[in-house]
């Protein structure tokens, strides 16, 4: 701990507050409100706003430090996305003000819906969902409903590759389904042969995230469509990873039937911690009806009815709020997040449809330059060109004793934050890796380094990695006793 926190600094008497002369009669405070013991710190304004300003430099985040989490696109987060959030417009209107009152809100969120159907080739989107997994258990809610709704009722199972993020099968099995895993291959793809032996009339669908876990492009992404397509499935995809197919190829097209977006990942929302996000989902012609709601519809007007807008009538609003014709209802209070939409709408405004694509280009781009120069050294298990992040295995040949949870905790010591590690579950010692297309080549070069100097180090000197990290405000946790036994304030000691 570098800093004194500050209860330990409290000195009697010491204010941050000075408060006028009293200028009206004085009186009792109830009693119940007042407490007999109440040692709060006593400290002045500068030690204030040190303390906070320092506890806020504890935790690493995007906007101190390179944050190559694999799975979780830790992009920058432009800043103008926040100022467009905090306009009064938005920030001044409630969830339950007349739809004609709130125009512009609708618009935005209408625009929203718009730019996601292009973008993932969908008939119809749904903004409700409030983060990636409520989006999978939405998804699954429709597929149920269109079986259900056609009498086929003997389908019970959810396939899933054993690639997949831990919230699929948890969604699945959420919704009554049994989940059966799916094998990968030996290029990491779904194993076809092991599918077509899963394909029967009890199948729900597939849950498919493409490019998948290891940052692959699913090479056979059209048989597996036609496979589940043909047994009477659907095909639901898991969008966390659409930052490396924007512009260059649309989830409707590839066979999804339903998909949602992460759009805190993909299109920029600080996340971690907790949220907020919003996890909207697309559907096909054939899913669109079942979609949650209401939605955002706009109304073509009639001729003589456009001047009472410009009257400034809101009596002949241009968008409502509808509920999709066969919905399964709502999955979230009102609207959604809505403060992540007017981040996402930004996003998307502000780099139109040549910069996104050049988004997942550069992405893509960035993932594949530290591949090529980190497999020199660290083992690859899928040897192949990589999407927007890709999967190494910890432990070198030449110091079997560290292991990947060693190699995180050393990046930190360089001021980096370490990959997703030992996930997807079928890389041993996994360390995932997204750089996204946020970070100068510099960047990337000194992450390079830093892992390099760590393969040298896990050699020479394996301890250093193993009591690794050393140089943050809390050094190595026994993660067993952290996560039993956390202690969350601050007592005296
Ligand atoms: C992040 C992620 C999810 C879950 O999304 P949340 O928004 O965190 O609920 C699902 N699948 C994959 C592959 C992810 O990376």
């Amino acid at each position: 701990m570098t800093e004194p926190l500050v209860f330990e600094i409290s000195s009697p008497g010491r204010k941050a507050v000075f408060l006028p002369e009293l200028d009206v009669p004085e009186t009792e405070l109830p009693q119940e409100l007042l407490r007999d013991d109440l040692p709060l710190p006593e400290v002045s304004e500068v030690d204030l706003v040190r303390h906070y300003v320092h506890l806020s430099q504890m935790n690493h985040a995007v906007d101190t430090g390179f944050y190559p989490l694999g799975s979780c696109t830790m992009k920058y987060n432009p800043k103008v996305n926040e100022e467009a959030a905090r306009l009064p417009g938005f920030t001044r209107t409630h969830p339950y003000q007349d739809h004609r009152t709130v125009q512009g809100n609708l618009r935005l969120m209408y625009e929203l819906q718009e730019f996601l159907k292009e973008i993932g080739g969908f008939a119809a989107v749904s903004l409700q969902p409030a983060a990636g997994a409520h989006g999978e258990f939405t998804g699954i809610l429709m597929m149920r409903a269109y079986h259900q709704e056609r009498g086929d009722t003997r389908r019970t199972k959810v396939l899933i590759p054993d690639s997949a993020h831990g919230t699929n099968p948890a969604s699945s099995a959420m919704s009554g389904y049994q989940v059966v895993e799916i094998k990968s291959d030996q290029r990491g793809n779904v194993d076809l042969e092991e599918l077509r032996a899963h394909c029967d009339d009890t199948v729900v669908g597939l849950m498919l995230t493409n490019p998948n876990t290891l940052g692959l492009f699913e090479e056979q992404m059209l048989e597996v469509a036609e496979l589940i397509h043909g047994c009477g499935g659907l095909m639901y995809g898991d969008g966390a990873n659409v930052n490396a197919l924007l512009g260059i190829a649309k989830p409707g097209d590839l066979g999804f039937d339903v998909l949602h977006y992460n759009l805190h990942k993909t299109f920029s929302t600080p996340h971690g911690g907790g949220g907020p996000g919003s996890g909207p989902v697309g559907a096909s012609e054939r899913l669109a009806k079942y979609l949650p709601g209401p939605i955002v519809v706009k109304e073509v007007k009639e001729q003589g009815s456009r001047r009472a807008v410009e009257q400034g009538g809101n009596d002949n609003p241009c968008y409502r709020l509808q509920m999709p014709q066969a919905s399964i209802g709502r999955v979230k209070a009102f609207y959604g997040n809505f403060g992540v939409f007017i981040k996402a709408y930004t996003y998307i405004r502000m780099l139109g449809a040549i910069g996104l694509k050049q988004v997942s280009e550069d992405a893509v781009l960035a993932a594949n330059y530290l591949l090529a120069k980190l497999r020199k050294v660290y083992p690859l298990p899928y040897d192949r060109t990589c999407m927007h992040e890709f999967v190494l295995s910890g432990p070198l040949p030449q110091a079997p004793d560290v292991h990947t949870v060693d190699i995180a905790k050393r990046l930190m010591d360089y001021g980096f934050h370490p990959p997703t590690v030992y996930f997807p579950l079928i890389v041993p010692e996994a360390l995932m890796i997204e750089p996204t297309e946020t970070e100068s080549k510099e960047t990337l070069d000194a992450f390079v380094e830093a892992m390099l100097k760590i393969a040298e180090e896990a050699q020479e000197n394996p301890d250093l990695l193993h009591q690794a990290p050393h140089t943050t405000p809390v050094t190595r946790l026994d993660e067993v006793r952290a996560a039993r036994q956390p202690v969350l304030r601050w007592k005296p000691g």
